[in-house]
């Protein structure tokens, strides 16, 4: 399933005092139960329950901390397999809440998470990443610029979601994952799949299913495989323009994929799963964000069971764009109203951490400039 190469051996986690380096152990967020059976084939089945439990639903850190277990049981856990697939290297938090987690995998590669509060009451969201940085290189995306480093594993997107809500007190437990983080979730569909799976599974992340969101750059194939999904997740589809000549300019893939190829990908979807999709438009400052491209957009998506995010672009070091000024998208989104078209503004979140849509670098030089609180440091030095 998972299309990393794991390294035979990595050095032990900085979590662990041992100095020998330690033999690669899957994770346990990846493992099936038959798997776990499997494993422990001389324990019962309670015993298997009480480890998913302690890893899916309490706040233990580690085997060690599930208390129900026998220590001999948390001991040959913790030889046999990781708890987590990741480990925290850095947090951020802003003045509005959000945080952003800077984790790194077993072979070093570095991505991010974002918690965000929620609008209304106190549940967060959960934005996940799907890859290591991303290869669509859209021109006003921080990550973009950084290319792909790899697919990220089930177990890492699963990990992510569950080292968030188990640093959450349960008033600011997550219920919601956007895949709005790093990457493009659908050039990385088999993980992601198997990471929606145990993220709805009422026995793992126990999310309901419409309170997951994937967001694409907008890949036909891959909306079309996830009509074939069971679970009635929602679907974001990036589209930031409503020509194709200027979205060209903003997406390289739509070199390749018109509109009408997207759109046709879209209503197909729309009409086989009944559902509404949304559609993110980044405000661009004298790019996108006229009247006129407000009328064309309305007549792109005209009929269809949809919603337009208009995202103001945020900003990152050496961007070329500028977000429009506050009335200018205003303006844009009373176009797309007055033509029937549901549409909302994304109130920006997390900017002075670098936490924003389109801000996610895992970037060492951000980092150390705007790192407001940090937990342990990536390389102690
Ligand atoms: N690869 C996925 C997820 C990307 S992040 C996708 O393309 O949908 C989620 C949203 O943030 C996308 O719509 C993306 O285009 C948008 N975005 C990227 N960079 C941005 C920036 N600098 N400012 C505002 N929105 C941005």
């Amino acid at each position: 399933m998972t299309t990393e190469a794991v390294p035979e051996t990595v050095t032990a986690e900085s979590s662990t005092d041992e100095d020998s380096p330690r033999t690669y152990r899957p994770a346990v967020s990846a493992i099936s139960d038959s798997a776990l059976a499997d494993l422990l084939p001389d324990e019962l089945r309670y015993r298997r329950d009480q480890i998913r439990r302690g890893v899916f639903g309490g706040d233990a850190q580690g085997f060690d901390q599930i208390t129900p277990l026998p220590r001999r049981l948390r001991e040959r856990l913790d030889a046999t397999l990781a708890f987590s697939s990741i480990s925290p290297a850095r947090v951020r938090i802003a003045d509005d809440g959000t945080r952003a987690f800077l984790f790194q995998a077993a072979d070093g590669t570095i991505f991010e998470t974002v918690q965000l509060p929620s609008e209304r009451g106190s549940a967060t969201t959960v934005c996940i990443s799907s890859q290591a940085g991303c290869a669509m290189a859209c021109t006003f995306c921080a990550t973009g610029t950084l290319g792909l480093t790899r697919n990220l594993s089930m177990a890492e997107i699963v990990d992510q979601f569950l080292h968030v809500r188990r640093e959450s007190p349960g008033s600011a437990a997550p219920d919601r994952v956007v895949f709005m983080g790093m990457g493009e979730p659908l050039a990385n569909t088999a993980n992601v799949r198997d990471a929606v799976e145990a993220l709805v599974d009422p026995g793992r992340g126990g999310l309901g299913a419409r309170h997951v969101t994937v967001s694409t750059v907008g890949l036909p194939a891959g909306i079309e495989e996830l009509t074939r999904w069971p679970w009635q997740i929602g679907l974001a589809i990036s589209l930031h323009a409503a020509s194709d000549d200027i979205r060209a300019t903003l997406v390289p893939l739509a070199k390749h994929v018109n509109l009408a190829t997207l759109m046709a990908a879209s209503v197909a979807y729309q009409r086989a799963t009944r559902r509404r999709v949304s559609y993110e438009y980044t405000m661009l400052r004298d790019v996108n964000d006229q009247v006129a491209q407000a009328r064309d957009l309305a007549r792109l998506v005209d009929g269809q069971t949809c919603h337009v995010n208009l995202i103001p672009f945020n900003p990152f070091p050496g961007s070329v764009y500028e977000a429009p000024a506050a009335g200018t998208t205003r303006r844009f989104r009373d176009e797309l109203l007055r033509r029937g078209v549901a549409a909302t503004i994304r109130r920006t979140r997390g900017r002075e951490i670098a936490g924003a849509c389109g801000q996610l670098r895992a970037d060492g030089a951000v980092w150390r400039r705007r790192s407001q609180s940090m937990a342990t440091p990536l390389h102690a030095s």
